[in-house]
């Protein structure tokens, strides 16, 4: 987990590093005041149907086509679905720091459950105030899946906030099916009962089966950005995502595709049929205040902004 997210984390956080014990207390402490505090913030990254691969134009009402989406063919716009709710820290004296360098000492210390369920409260509080009625995905930690009553949590969540179940998507991590399984069938199935969606996320990192796969109630699987940055690259990587995407077909399972950074690889996923990608070709992750206005605005803000950002990269 370290490892993967160390390109995002300031040095001093890395837990790969090693911190010294005092100052994985300080840490600790500090984060605990953090989640009391507020000083927890949600930015939202969008989750696009791809111009190319949307539905036919025939199939869609004229209103349905999002203002700025070109029928012709790909390019970096298309349909905004949902959007990723990620944690950061607005950190009184470091600035803002990223779930990387935070999450996994939340997750040693037991703090992530009370953090975990101050970020789906504020992800569903937001979703259930968009100007659309989008989905609104929400990671889940392995130590969350260990409190039995958790899909009452969650539900207990979604009516506070009004918020409908179908909108709801859950991101849960091979990780959390491999420590107990029988355990994370029962709250997965229970989950999904409700009408919540349940998606595999960062799939193809760690060591779940096929037979997982399937057997678990999934309605999504994301293939992790290690493979989809590698696409042009590496032969492999690309095999690696053209199974995926049939897998996903073969079991009747919607793939995303996550850190879509480039006109290529969006190129190369849509012809092998991915139907929905996540990445900073289409936005980054950004506050709250900034989705809800493109909601209620206009439609091609999503593109505008990555335009932006690429310029200024
Ligand atoms: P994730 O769930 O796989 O989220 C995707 C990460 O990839 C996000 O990093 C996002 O900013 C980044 N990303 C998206 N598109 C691109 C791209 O095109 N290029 C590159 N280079 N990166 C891209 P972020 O926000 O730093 O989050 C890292 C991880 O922290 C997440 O990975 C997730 O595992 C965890 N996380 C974030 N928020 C939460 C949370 O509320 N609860 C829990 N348990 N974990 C969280
Ligand atoms: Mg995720
Ligand atoms: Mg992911
Ligand atoms: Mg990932």
């Amino acid at each position: 987990y370290a490892a993967k997210e160390g390109r995002n984390t300031a040095r001093a956080f890395d837990p790969a590093m090693d911190l010294a014990l005092a100052e994985r207390r300080q840490l600790e402490a500090d984060l605990r005041r953090a989640i009391a505090r507020d000083e927890l913030v949600l930015h939202f990254q969008p989750q696009v149907r791809p111009g190319g691969s949307a539905k036919p134009a025939g199939e869609r009402s004229a209103g349905e086509r999002p203002a700025g989406e070109r029928p012709e063919g790909p390019s970096a716009e298309g349909r905004i679905v949902g959007f990723e709710a990620l944690v950061r820290w607005r950190h009184p004296t470091r600035g803002l720091v990223p779930p990387g360098a935070f999450i996994p000492l939340a997750e040693q210390t037991g703090l992530v459950v009370a953090l975990g369920e101050w970020v789906l409260r504020a992800a569903c509080r937001e979703a259930a105030g968009w100007a659309r009625p989008l989905t609104v995905a929400v990671n889940l930690s392995p130590r969350q899946f260990q409190q039995v009553d958790l899909p009452e949590r969650v539900l207990a969540i979604l009516s506070e906030t009004g918020l409908s179940p179908d909108r709801l998507e859950i991101e849960v991590t091979e990780t959390v099916i491999i420590n107990d399984m029988a355990r994370a069938m029962t709250v997965l199935r229970r989950l999904k009962s409700f009408g919540i969606r349940i998606a595999m996320d960062d799939f193809g990192t760690g060591y779940s089966s096929l037979a997982t796969l399937q057997a678990f109630p999934f309605d999504a699987i994301k293939i992790d950005r290690s493979f989809v940055s590698q696409i042009e690259r590496r032969p492999a990587a690309a095999v690696i995502v053209r199974a995926v995407l049939g897998l996903g077909r073969s079991l009747g399972l919607r793939v995303v595709a996550e850190g879509v950074e480039t006109e290529d690889q969006m190129r190369f996923l849509i012809a092998e049929g991915c139907g929905e990608m996540q990445g900073y070709l289409f936005g980054k992750p950004q506050p709250a205040e900034r989705i809800a206005g493109m909601m209620a605005g206009e439609g091609s803000a999503v593109v505008e902004q990555s335009e932006r950002d690429r310029r200024r990269a």
